[in-house]
């Protein structure tokens, strides 16, 4: 029980933040779990269940289940819309938070939906006067952030990634052409409707492409790495598209499979046999009639030209660095890597940082899938553990 004496503030509540916030939980530590936007869950939370005859381990339905654990715990205290200001090194850290700007893209209709019913509150009012019908629990703005200074004795960084802006490859058309999603729009719209429909019409597409690597591995952009869950994503959303109708033409244009998880070399078999897969990434996408999409690649045998239509294209969009990565460091006073993630300073903990008392977790770190990004938060839990002289 003294372990309640310690306290750990935990920044971001996506899966790596939940997670590292429920394992400090179960040794009676107090934490103080900060999350900037108005809802926990992160982008986890807004992944769709891909299971076809089977589950094809995605990880999504464990981001649920953390969400539960930690809105459900009384050791865990959550300020949402809150953000740090400033940290003092005392014998832990002293910590001041303030209330987080609403992000812009969270303003347009007055009021926003959590992903989960899970979240709470569930609805966030942002303009009252745009909003005619205000649902029962409703919070305002206003209501959530946390403003004021609090004792430390450790501090977990998980405040996650941003994903690629798609709209950055202008060529692809995305945000002007309504067939043209993203990864993470196709995981939204599967959890909304159950399965995989066209923006334009509700209607399931027939003929689909997903092309990989957009915004990662991208030497224009500056992007060299590779952001390791867009190719287990797609596959596995393709799969399941594939399941639902098993005369929809799926083709996947990559330039190397990243594949990741169990039985992956089975799974990617599996793959080869239902997918066409070309080893090409077209540049541009134009529209058709029917709100199609026509593009041009080279053939990967003999290098000729080759023009397909699709009824819609997800393109896959990478893991980039959080958009307050420099911020964040230079507040902490720890360092990014050169990709613009947080460095870790020991190869054999990749949840360490030069600063005693302050650790990493999950994609703050660098691209990682949800079962990896628990894992590591798993493991920050247990640096934190340590540090604190509280056995694990
Ligand atoms: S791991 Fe993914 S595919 Fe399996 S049950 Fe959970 S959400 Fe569905
Ligand atoms: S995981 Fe696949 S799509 Fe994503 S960057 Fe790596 S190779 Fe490209």
């Amino acid at each position: 029980m003294g372990n309640m004496n310690k306290r750990v503030l935990v920044v971001g509540g996506g899966i790596a933040g939940l997670t590292a916030a429920w394992e400090l939980s179960k040794f009676n530590i107090n934490v103080i779990l900060v999350e900037k936007t108005c809802f926990l869950g992160g982008h986890a939370i807004q992944f769709c269940c891909k299971a076809t005859d089977e589950c094809l381990t995605c990880g999504a339905c464990s981001a649920e289940e953390m969400l539960q654990n930690v809105v459900n715990e009384p050791g865990i205290q959550v300020h949402l819309a809150t953000e740090i200001k400033q940290i003092t090194k005392n014998d832990g850290y002293s910590v001041s938070l303030k209330q987080s700007a609403l992000p812009d893209d969270q303003n347009a209709k007055g009021i926003i939906k959590a992903f989960s019913k899970n979240n709470s509150p569930l609805y966030v009012i942002t303009d009252k006067n745009a909003c005619s019908n205000i649902p029962e629990g409703a919070v305002e703005f206003n209501e959530l952030g946390f403003e004021g200074n609090i004792d430390v004795d450790a501090i977990i960084l998980a405040s996650g990634f941003k994903t690629f802006d798609a709209g950055e490859k202008g060529t692809y058309g995305y945000g002007k052409f309504k067939n043209i999603v993203t990864g993470l729009d196709l995981e939204r719209i599967k959890r909304e409707n159950g399965f995989i429909v066209r923006p334009s019409d509700n209607k399931e597409p027939q003929k689909i492409a997903f092309i990989q690597c957009v915004g990662s591995r991208d030497e224009n952009l500056g992007n060299l790495w590779c952001s390791q869950v867009c190719c287990p994503y797609a596959l596995r959303m393709a799969r399941g598209i594939k399941f639902r109708n098993p005369d929809a033409d799926i083709t996947i244009f990559y330039m190397d499979i990243q594949n990741a998880g169990k039985n992956a070399f089975h799974f990617y078999d599996k793959c080869k046999e239902e997918f066409n897969f070309i080893r090409n990434i077209p540049v541009d996408l134009y529209p058709m009639e029917g709100d199609k999409l026509r593009t041009r690649y080279l053939n990967d045998e003999d290098g000729s030209a080759v023009e397909d239509v699709f009824d819609m294209v997800a393109l896959s969009v990478g893991i980039t660095p959080g958009s307050d990565n420099k911020i964040l460091s230079e507040t902490l006073g720890i360092d990014l890597d050169i990709d613009g993630f947080f460095a870790c300073t020991d190869k054999l903990n990749r949840t360490s940082t030069l600063k005693d008392g302050i650790f990493i977790a999950g994609t703050v770190q660098g691209p990682k899938s949800i079962p990896a990004s628990m894992a590591h938060a798993s493991q920050a839990a247990g640096e934190v553990l340590k540090h604190l002289g509280v056995s694990g």
